[in-house]
């Protein structure tokens, strides 16, 4: 059973076989695979719990609907692992809530419906058989909330969403992995007594004292760029804030819809508990720095229920008696590489440095990845086959992103 805990001088720990830093769902996966593949494993998250800063602002939802191969490399074995998530973890009973509700990606431009034809191609190539392209009557049929301005769709039923909170907790608790909370980690120690003399990792410095190891994973979501300088590196990351709100309970929120993307306006909503999440993921939001608190804008929910109303057409009752009270909004940030996908894997730079992060969708991809980061680290991967490193844009094995929902045209 992982220890979570906050460190004393007593039980603070000098050594270990590797040091992931951060405590997001990112991290902890990270850890539990270490763990489980025999390492002494430590986890540094800055913060006075696990799974406290993105990772609880995200709408906790997952898919394998995706048309980037290494994307769906990640994402296709992690749905794996949720599905089956107390046997994985090995508590009986371990329960995620998870939900089968779907994925609808929907348009009213007619100009889309080829590219919507050719996704679901694409996910056939990938492996993913389950996944339909409706057309217009096929959509308002099966989803008769929806305006009939919708030409067309890709659906899968068997996407939808979790409690990341029981997710990222259940990966500590399964592992044998000890998880220092406030403890943050303030720079990477360096030697030469690494293979062929290189300048390597020896240790992680942090705000109570260093531990001595040759691997260290960088899983600090917003911070990672931070936590790379420590180790000298430039790291290719972009944060961009991404805010969404909780609508309270409303009796015309349907409450068997699947998420429901609207292409056209970038928006989405969930329902969610009788009431609904809503987002809008705005292309123009230009980066920003790295942070713990983020602004929120005032006029944000109602420039997104205007949006939703679009294709929605319920919204527009709701939104026209909806109180101050009923509307909680939060942000947290999306970490953008080049190619919108993640960093994962080994830093040739820097010996023993890993990194796992550039998550814009770090919840649904977090099993895999950790896995693939302890598969790296132990030689059980081939580095070759990580289509994800992060020396893949000198190499100039790039697979530009095309995926939905991620932000950026
Ligand atoms: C509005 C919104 C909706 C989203 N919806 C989805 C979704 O439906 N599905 C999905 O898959 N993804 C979604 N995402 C993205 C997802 O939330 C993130 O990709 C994911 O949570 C990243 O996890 P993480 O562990 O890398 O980061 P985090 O959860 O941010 O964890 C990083 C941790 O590192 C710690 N840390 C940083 N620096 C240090 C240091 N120096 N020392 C110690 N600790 C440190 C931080 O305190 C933090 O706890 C959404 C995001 C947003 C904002």
């Amino acid at each position: 059973m992982g220890k979570i805990f906050t460190p004393t001088a007593d039980d603070f720990p000098t050594t270990a076989d590797a040091v992931v830093i951060g405590g997001g769902i990112v991290g902890v996966a990270t850890a539990f695979w270490l763990s489980r593949a025999g390492l002494d494993t430590v986890l540094v998250e800055m913060r006075d719990g696990l799974s406290t800063l993105t990772t609880p602002n995200s709408i906790e939802c997952f898919r394998a609907q995706f048309t980037e191969p290494p994307m769906a490399e990640l994402a296709l074995p992690s749905i794996k692992v949720f599905e089956n998530f107390a046997e994985v973890i090995g508590l009986p009973g371990y329960d995620i809530s998870l939900s089968h509700q779907g994925y609808l990606f929907a348009t009213d431009d007619p100009g889309m419906v080829d590219d919507l034809q050719a996704a679901v191609q694409q996910h056939r190539r990938l492996g993913v058989l389950d996944s339909e392209f409706l057309d217009h009557d096929d959509l308002l049929a099966r989803f008769p909330y929806l305006s009939d301005k919708a030409v067309a769709a890709t659906f899968r039923q068997q996407d939808g969403w979790l409690s990341t909170h029981e997710a990222t907790q259940g990966f500590a608790k399964g592992s044998s992995a000890r998880y220092l909370l406030s403890t943050k980690a303030t720079g990477i120690r360096k030697d030469t007594k690494h293979p062929g003399g290189a300048l390597g990792v020896s240790g992680v410095e942090t705000t109570r004292g260093t531990i001595s190891t040759r691997t260290v994973i960088n899983a600090a979501g917003p911070f990672a760029g931070v936590v790379g300088r420590m180790a000298g590196l430039d790291l290719p990351l972009e944060m961009v804030r991404r805010q969404k709100a909780f609508i309270s309970p409303k009796p015309q929120i349907p409450q068997d819809a699947p998420l429901t993307i609207d292409l056209v306006q970038d928006v989405y909503w969930r329902p969610e508990t009788g009431g609904a999440y809503i987002a809008w993921v705005d292309p123009d939001e230009s980066p920003g720095e790295p942070a713990e608190e983020l602004p929120l804008d005032w006029d944000y929910p109602a420039v997104v229920l205007e949006k939703l109303i679009h294709l929605n057409p319920f919204w527009e009752e709701i939104a026209d008696d909806l109180r101050q009270e009923d509307v909680h909004p939060s942000a947290g940030q999306y970490a953008y590489t080049p190619d919108d996908q993640p960093l994962v894997g080994p830093v040739p730079e820097v010996p023993g440095f890993y990194v796992n992060c550039g998550y814009w969708a770090g919840v649904m991809l977090s099993p895999e990845a950790g896995k693939r980061i302890a598969d790296l680290v132990t030689g059980v991967m081939d580095p070759q086959r990580n289509l994800l490193r992060p020396t893949r844009y000198a190499e100039g094995i790039v697979y530009e992103g095309d995926s939905f929902l991620r932000g950026r045209h």
